[in-house]
């Protein structure tokens, strides 16, 4: 039986709940106390936005846990309304002030657990004191946007940042009747993924008539006639009557500061991989910790229940003598926005390139299952890899439909290191209403493998939006298709009519060919590659330039069709 242990913990919901359950199942002696700040302990913060939405209607339906269940069924000593101000580390002992009735007290610790999460960022802007702005963490937040909703029923709202929450609240207040406007400092909205993979979600934002202000900022807010003015740094102002700012998060570290805990240099607490901070009797957990990145082992902040959640139970794992450790993180996350969404793991292209890392790409875009099965819905995929070993580095998908299950499928990949060889040979369900007999994951891995193999070579957006003098873009769509747009300065020949139509293809130029989605391409390339053409396919085929192109328009200057 394990050592009798009192473990204090702060912080109550996703790292903190899970560390005490966890630490109960491992032993029934140890005395094991939560201080929770808020009222609620184990609520769904994930769900917030979706009771604010009005999907999920009951509100108590968040509340996992309560402190009488979390005491009858684990036997856990929870404090809420009590908030941890202190940490006396020699003395082992921590200071706890009940917000409720002002008392402080102390309570001693043989090793503490931190999981104070990430607050809201509030940057110094005018005016964020007004009563029409809100943030969105806890229980009480929410409580107070949907009172706002209730008593003064808003007409025009604006939401500041696109991130997931930014992303989520624009779609609950739409389905509260409320105008929405979304402005986002970067030029793409969720920019956890790279900025061409967004493209369908910015569609579905216009599509439900959301107002889009990209590579802006708020400035300030005023207050007029009842109503608040958001000053947006492009000079223009919004008269609304409800700001949400959701413009990201930053750990709580203030207590493990106060301490003398180290903190690093991305701003959260300081762990090891057994997630014991710079005291050895201090854990800590969550939002508020630094964590290596799976694939390119730099300190990271990623804040995300999945990892607050396993990191809690990895913890109770080592604080009673399980060999353990906590994995590192890979991002996999995903977004839903009305009815497209957006999915990743591990790293993005963005971050590739910003550390140096090596790495190819190619983009697909199957249907989600059968296309001869009613109700099929593209998907578009992005994968990148190593260009020596075939490693895969990082996935991310947009769709409507089965997004998510290829991206827990890459993320396992990822996890267990494998490359994209190891995906053509994946086994996965298939009928004809769930997926294809090749799956969408392992036509990404044929599609890797042949470019790695050097059955097919690629090119990308900077290829083909500038060819030069030395290459020609070869358009291997219908006429049909080309009349609906096409890449400027192309040539077509339809890919069926091809090997008849090779003296039209010169000799003494490499050939950049590109289809709908890059199959054609492929097939083309292979018949010209047999007839002795240096040629290369665009990845991704014309869905993946109108991608680039919706979302960086900056990179297209002659917009006019050359075919
Ligand atoms: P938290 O869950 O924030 O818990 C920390 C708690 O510690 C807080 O309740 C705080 O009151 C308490 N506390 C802090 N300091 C003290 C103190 N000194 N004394 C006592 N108590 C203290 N993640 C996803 O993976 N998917 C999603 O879909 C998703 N959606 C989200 C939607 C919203 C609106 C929000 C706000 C978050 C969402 N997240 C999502 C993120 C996810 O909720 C967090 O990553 C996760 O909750 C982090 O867990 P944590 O234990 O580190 O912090």
């Amino acid at each position: 039986m394990s050592e009798v242990k009192r473990i204090v913990i702060v912080g109550g919901v996703a790292g903190g709940a899970s560390a005490a359950a966890r630490a109960r199942r491992l032993s029934e002696d140890a005395i094991i106390i939560m201080f929770e700040r808020g009222e609620h302990i184990s609520f769904a913060n994930c769900g917030l936005p979706y009771h604010i939405g009005g999907t999920i209607g009951d509100r108590k339906q968040l509340l996992v846990q309560t402190p009488e269940s979390f005491y009858k069924r684990f036997r856990i000593d929870v404090r809420t309304h009590t908030e941890v101000v202190s940490i006396n580390r020699e003395k082992k002992e921590v200071s706890a002030r009940n917000l409720t009735s002002g008392e402080e007290y102390v309570e001693s610790y043989d090793c503490m657990i931190l999981s104070p999460g990430a607050e809201p960022v509030r940057p110094p802007i005018p005016g964020l004191n007004s009563g029409f702005v809100f943030t969105l963490r806890s229980m009480e937040d929410m409580d107070a946007i949907n009172n706002h909703i209730d008593i003064n029923i808003p007409s025009d709202a604006v939401v500041v940042g696109g991130g997931y929450i930014g992303l989520e609240m624009v779609e609950a207040l739409h389905n509260r009747g409320i105008e929405v406007t979304l402005v986002e400092l970067a030029s793409q909205v969720m920019v956890a993924a790279d900025p061409e993979m967004t493209a369908p979600i910015k569609q579905e934002l216009e599509h439900n008539g959301v107002v889009l202000h990209l590579n802006t900022s708020l400035t300030g807010v005023t207050e007029e006639d009842e109503r608040a003015i958001a000053h947006l740094s492009t000079g223009e102002t919004l008269r609304c009557d409800l700001i949400i700012l959701a413009v990201g998060v930053k750990p709580e570290t203030v207590l493990a500061l106060e301490a003398g805990l180290d903190i690093g240099d991305r701003g959260g607490i300081k762990v090891d991989e057994h997630l014991r901070t710079s005291d050895p009797d201090i854990f800590a957990v969550g939002d508020a910790v630094e964590v290596t990145d799976l694939i390119g082992n730099f300190k990271t902040l990623i804040p995300l229940a999945g990892p607050a959640s396993r990191q809690g139970r990895t913890t109770a794992d080592i604080i009673f003598g399980r060999e353990s450790e906590y994995k590192k993180t890979q991002g996999t996350a995903i977004c839903k926005v009305f009815k497209t969404a957006i999915a990743m793991t591990g790293m993005n292209e963005k971050n590739l390139r910003k550390y140096g890392i090596d790495y190819e790409k190619v983009y697909i875009h199957p249907a989600d299952h059968a296309g001869y099965y009613p109700g099929a819905t593209p998907i578009s995929l992005k994968l990148l890899f190593d260009p020596d070993d075939g490693k895969i580095l990082g996935a991310q998908a947009a769709g409507r439909k089965g997004i998510d299950k290829r991206i827990d499928v890459l993320a396992t990949a990822i996890r267990a290191g494998m490359t994209v060889y190891d995906l053509e040979h994946l086994e996965l369900t298939y009928a004809p209403p769930f997926g294809s007999a090749k799956d969408p994951v392992n036509y990404a891995g044929f599609v890797a493998a042949n470019v790695l193999k050097g059955d097919a070579r690629i090119c990308h957006i900077e290829d083909v939006n500038n060819p030069g003098d030395d290459r020609f873009l070869l358009d291997v769509r219908t006429i049909a298709e080309v009349k609906s747009g096409a890449i400027p300065g192309s040539y077509n020949i339809p890919v069926d009519e091809l090997r008849e139509r090779l003296e039209e293809v010169p000799r003494d130029k490499e050939i950049l060919v590109y289809c709908l989605v890059g199959l054609r391409g492929y097939l083309a390339c292979r018949i010209l590659t047999q007839h002795g053409f240096k040629c290369s396919n665009f990845t991704g085929g014309y869905k993946t330039y109108s991608a680039f192109k919706e979302v960086m328009p900056e990179m297209f200057q002659d917009d006019s069709c050359g075919c």
